[in-house]
Formats: C-alpha cells, structure tokens, sequence
C-alpha cells in the first residue's frame, strides 16, 4: 500500500509557489470574506491566512458579523472586483443563513475567484476551459497525478454531488478520461458500487463510513471527508482496516486537506501569470 502524501505534495508545491513569487517580483493581494463564527471556518481561514504569508501572498482579512446582510457582502465584493490592486476574493464557507451564497458567490469576478465556484467558473469547467479550478477538486487531481495514477479507463466511484466537491470533480476526472459513477445519499445499494470501482472518492463526512468489505482488493482509495471526533479529526474511511486492502490510500489529516491549500495559493499565483500573458 502506497500513502498518498498530501502533506508532503502540498509542502513541495508550496515551496516551488514561494520561489516563483520571489522571482516574478510581484505584489499579491488576497481578499479572504468571513461571515459569522462557525469554529470549523475559523481554522481554515486561519491556515489560509498563515500558508499566504509563508508564500508571500498579502491577505486581508474582512470578518463581517454573523448578523451581515447579503447586500453588504455584494457592496464589498464589489468594491474589491473593482480595487487593481487586488488579485483574488475568496468567499468562505458556510455562511449565515440569511445570506445566498450562490448569489455572493456569482458576484465575484471570474478573474478574482479563487475558489471557482462563481457561474462563469463552473461553466468554463463544464465546457473544458476552467480558468480558477475549484481548489479541493483540482487538489485531489493534482496528487492523484503527482503518483502518476492513470485515470485512462479507470472505474471511479465518487461519492459526493455538492458544488464545491462532488459537480466540479466529476468533470475533472471525465476530462482525464475515467468512468465517473457519482452517488449520494439516495443512491441504492452503494457497496455493490464502490465495490466495482477501481477508485473510490469519498466526501460524506461521516467517519467510518467506508469498511474495508466495501472495496475491491488494490483499490484506490480517496478520503475527503473531515469529521471531528473527540476532538480528533476523521475522515470517511475506516483506515486502517481500509489501508491493508487498497493499492493507494490517503489519510486524515494529511491528505486532501493541505492540497487544498496549495491548490488556494496556486489559483492567486495563477491571476499574475495570466495578467502577464495578456
Ligand atoms: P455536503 O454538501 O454535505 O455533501 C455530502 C455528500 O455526501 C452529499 O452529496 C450527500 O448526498 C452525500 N451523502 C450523505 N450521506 C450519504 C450516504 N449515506 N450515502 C451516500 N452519500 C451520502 O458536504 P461537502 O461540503 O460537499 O463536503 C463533504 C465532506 O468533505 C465534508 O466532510 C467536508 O468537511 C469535507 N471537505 C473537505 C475538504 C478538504 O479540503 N479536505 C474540502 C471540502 C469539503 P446528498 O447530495 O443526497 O445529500
């Protein structure tokens, strides 16, 4: 069984995206929205802020009250489509309730949004010419391409049908020529599925979820769910018992967590490459 390093992918990429700032000279300005308090929010945009400045990507931060009204959050996003100065907007989620974040993401310039999940971005990604990739996705496709895992013909398994994850995965796995089978939760008799599958792609958020008598022998597994227990955070798989089973398999934390982060920082990079082609 081989790991599939995230951690250790991520730091690489993070690494080449420091140098490569360093010697294109440039000023990067990242605008990261946070409305409300939500605890599981607060790390990731903490981790965001941090990985930015190690990279040497200058990040403000706009923490609007949990009580903000959606005109107030279109007003500023807005303001910083329009600001030069700034090369990426970064909505987080989840938002409050009175807020619609399909709405707030849509306003945001196609050019600035980092995490791709505006119409314009969606679309360009259903039609072959993403130009932001949604950053969970493109990092999940970034580590399975890293191991030099050929999707050519391969049976996927992807459980998971949400805009962030699910909608924006599958067509990167159809555009590498894999057989994408996408489930949820009314999908009927899901094991017969992921059984058949030669890769699997979880993101349900519910620990355990995925036995070891629910894949093939050297399947590949890929565990996007974080769950958190005792405190402790989980991903969908029952790793160990899973791990003896599959040819590769990521682990939580470790894997697609900090794929996703580098994959943030390459999307800002990226607004500066494309600037200078023209
Ligand atoms: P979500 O919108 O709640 O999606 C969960 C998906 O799982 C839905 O498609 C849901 O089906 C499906 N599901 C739920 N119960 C199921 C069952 N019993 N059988 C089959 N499918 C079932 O959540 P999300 O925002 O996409 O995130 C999913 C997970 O990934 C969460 O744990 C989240 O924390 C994690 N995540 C991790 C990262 C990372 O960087 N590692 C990034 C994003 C998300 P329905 O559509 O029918 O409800």
């Amino acid at each position: 069984m081989i790991l599939l390093d995230g951690k250790k992918v991520s730091n690489e990429i993070i690494e080449n995206i420091k140098n490569e700032i360093k010697k294109l000279n440039v000023i990067l300005n990242f605008a990261i929205i946070w409305v409300g308090n939500d605890e599981s929010s607060k790390i990731y945009v903490n981790n965001k802020i941090k990985k930015c400045e190690y990279v040497g990507i200058k990040t403000t931060l706009y923490h609007l009250d949990e009580n903000t009204k959606e005109e107030e959050v279109l007003e500023l996003i807005s303001k910083l489509n329009k600001d030069k100065k700034i090369n990426g907007i970064l909505l987080q989620s989840p938002v409050p309730k009175q807020i619609n974040i399909i709405k707030c993401f849509n306003a945001i310039d196609f050019q600035k949004d980092i995490d791709g999940f505006s119409n314009v971005s969606m679309g360009n990604l259903v039609l072959g010419k993403p130009y932001h990739v949604s950053c969970t996705p493109k990092g999940i496709m970034k580590l399975l391409n890293y191991y030099q895992i050929d999707l050519n013909g391969k049976n996927v398994c992807l459980i998971n049908r949400s805009n962030i994850v699910g909608k924006p995965l599958f067509y990167l796995l159809i555009a590498q020529n894999a057989t994408v089978t996408m489930c949820h939760s009314k999908t009927v008799n899901l094991a017969k599925i992921t059984k058949a599958a030669d890769i699997v792609i979880t993101a349900v958020g519910k620990p355990n979820f995925i036995k070891a008598n629910m894949i093939k022998k050297n399947a590949i597994v890929i565990d996007v769910g974080i769950s958190r227990v005792d405190g402790k955070i989980k991903g969908d798989v029952e790793f160990e018992k899973v791990a003896k089973k599959a040819s590769y398999i990521t682990p939580v934390p470790g894997g697609i967590g900090p794929m996703t982060i580098a994959m943030v920082l390459e999307n800002i990079l990226e607004t500066v490459k494309e600037q200078d082609n023209g």
